[in-house]
């Protein structure tokens, strides 16, 4: 199964804290995962330098104090290799910035205005259901491809403007499984920002805008980009979902509502239990609505090439390839298969 690989394991955590640092972590030279520079830097380093007091300057101070204990512990074992995640941070990477926390009520109105273009009822309603797994195999593919180290090592702008950020939080988040609840539901959508903008750039650039012809000139063309931007609004919106199952996932016990405790019991919402299993190991159950593992799974073990431990390369590109064409040439197909077939058998 996917593994994280190199120093990961080192700072994979007991009981919510960082392990002790131990000399068995794997060498990876110290430099080797730095990047040229940071977007988000700690006060006085770089960028971050004049920024205002965060909401989220407890989390930062958290990792202050573990970054600090691990560089104490190195002190008395020089041998040892640090995590890169800790190794970033002691560098002065800001590991949880404060983001437009407004974007995400922008994204998810425009997110119904674009699912309000869907051709017709049927089409929304399976469209509904086949995107509630396509957006959980999609958060398994992301979750995949951000929590492995290697990818904290891309030492150019785009990869860095892409992922390099994501990764710091995702591998940070293991050290403190807590941090996504101490944040915030809007804080933990904002961090979609980046990759929500992109997504739509992308596929507007392949795919066409939605705003086409509407009434009698309406042709098959003009309903199938409808369906494929009605389906990429409830993506975004299945994509801020995940992260509500993400944060009800760590929430303790007395503060989940009986809503959302009933909804994980019955496995619509993520499961804790199978959450805290990817906590455990690292290497399974990354699927933020909990039903796509198996596909993971299965496309770490049929599909991912070791290419002289270069899987990570191949798993960027699936989670590429998945971001610009699987909406278009497989949920848009596969939904107008389901919704023909119903209007077939309703005649
Ligand atoms: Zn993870
Ligand atoms: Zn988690």
């Amino acid at each position: 199964m996917c593994r994280p690989s190199n120093t990961a394991k080192a700072a994979l955590s007991t009981g919510g804290e960082l392990a002790p640092p131990s000399s068995a972590a794997a060498a990876s030279p110290h430099h080797q995962y730095y990047p040229r520079h940071f977007y988000f830097a700690k006060e006085g380093k770089g960028r971050g330098a004049s920024r205002a007091r965060s909401r989220l300057d407890p989390l930062n101070a958290k990792v202050e104090s573990i970054t600090s204990k691990w560089l104490k512990a190195r002190i008395d074992d020089p041998s040892m290799v640090l995590p890169p995640s800790v190794l970033l941070s002691a560098d002065g990477a800001l590991v949880y910035p404060d983001r437009w926390r407004s974007l995400p009520v922008a994204f998810a109105v425009a997110a119904c205005y674009l699912i309000s273009l869907c051709p017709n009822i049927v089409m929304l309603v399976v469209g509904i259901v086949v995107m509630y797994f396509e957006s959980d195999l999609y958060s398994g593919v992301v979750h995949v491809v951000l929590d492995d180290p290697k990818n904290l090592d891309r030492s150019n702008y785009l990869m860095e403007a892409i992922m390099f950020q994501g990764c710091l939080e995702f591998q940070w988040h293991h050290a403190i499984p807590r941090d996504i609840v101490i944040k915030g539901l809007l804080s933990s959508c904002a961090d979609l920002n980046v990759v929500v903008f992109a997504n739509m750039i992308v596929i507007a650039m392949v795919h066409g805008v939605p705003f086409v012809a509407g009434g009698d000139d309406r042709d098959d063309d003009d309903d199938r980009r409808r369906l494929l931007w009605s389906l990429l609004g409830l993506k975004l919106l299945y994509g801020y979902f995940g992260q509500l199952n993400h944060l009800m996932a760590h929430e303790s016990e007395g503060r989940r509502p009986r809503a959302v405790r009933a909804l994980q019991d019955n496995r619509v919402m993520l499961d804790q239990g199978r959450h805290n299993g990817h906590h455990r190991t690292y290497d399974d159950n990354y699927c933020l609505l909990g039903h796509m593992d198996w596909a993971v799974r299965l496309i770490d073990e049929r599909c991912v090439p070791d290419l002289g431990g270069r899987r990570h390369h191949v798993w960027f590109a699936i989670w590429m390839v998945m971001s610009v064409f699987c909406l278009p040439c497989a949920v848009v197909p596969v939904v107008r298969a389901i919704a023909g077939c119903i209007y077939y058998y309703a005649e």
